[in-house]
């Protein structure tokens, strides 16, 4: 049975872990606003529950991850989200960097690759009261039937910049992605200023689960 229980004790977890993330440098209101209101145990198992509020990644199944709390915050922070953008997001997994994104107000469509993670998520967001858009497949090569897009996030890895994002970003549209060796990436952010005209900016270290399919690993072997 599920249990969507939110504790005075979660949200006092909560709320410390947003002044953790405020130290470490995550300035925008909005965002630790909605770290602070989605309560992150919500998608963890029952056996890690205790652990939902540390600022690390945890299994999620399929060999996935929930991402780190501080990285949820830094790509957000980055895609400068303002309601009513149409974002998408590659990498659903357990759908709660898309219940942020949600929370700041965005049409998000979301694609995850593992069947099984795609069915989960797209049965319990709206359990929880969040609307996005699922879709199943190789979000490598983004989403052409949505496109374009005013925001992009990536939530896995890619051994470079996928030409289909830039390709279904708007003009003024903005593109954050992990890129890097399999150990780990800089966070990256391309800002389309015209359509030949991109804007990269490079920002520290992190460690993601790969991004599979096309335009991804699975094309650069
Ligand atoms: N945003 C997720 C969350 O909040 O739980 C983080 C998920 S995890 C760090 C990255 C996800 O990207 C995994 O669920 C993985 O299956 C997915 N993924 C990897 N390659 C993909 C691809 N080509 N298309 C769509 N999803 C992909």
């Amino acid at each position: 049975m599920l249990n969507l229980e939110d504790t005075y004790s979660h949200k006092g977890q909560r709320k410390a872990l947003v002044e953790l993330i405020k130290k470490k440098g995550i300035q925008d209101e909005a965002v630790l606003n909605a770290i602070n209101t989605i309560p992150r145990h919500f998608f963890f198992e029952s056996a890690l529950h205790s652990h939902a509020y540390e600022d690390k990644a945890f299994p999620i199944g399929e060999g996935q991850t929930i991402s780190q709390p501080f990285t949820v915050a830094f790509q957000t922070e980055l895609l400068q989200v303002e309601p009513g953008d149409k974002v998408l997001e590659i990498g659903t997994g357990s759908g709660y960097q898309a219940s942020i994104l949600y929370l700041l107000g965005a049409e998000l469509h979301t694609i995850e690759y593992q069947k099984k993670l795609y069915e989960q998520t797209k049965k319990f967001l709206p359990k929880i009261g969040i609307k996005v858009n699922f879709y199943h497949g190789d979000g490598s090569q983004g989403l052409p039937s949505q496109a374009p897009f005013d925001k992009i996030i990536v939530t896995a890895a890619a051994p470079e910049v996928p030409k289909s994002l830039l390709q279904q970003l708007k003009v003024g549209g903005i593109l954050v992605i992990p890129i890097g060796g399999r150990l780990s990436q800089k966070m990256m952010k391309f800002t389309k200023r015209s359509p030949k005209k991109i804007i990269q900016e490079e920002f520290e270290n992190f460690a993601f689960v790969p991004l599979l399919g096309k335009e991804g690993w699975e094309g650069s072997k």
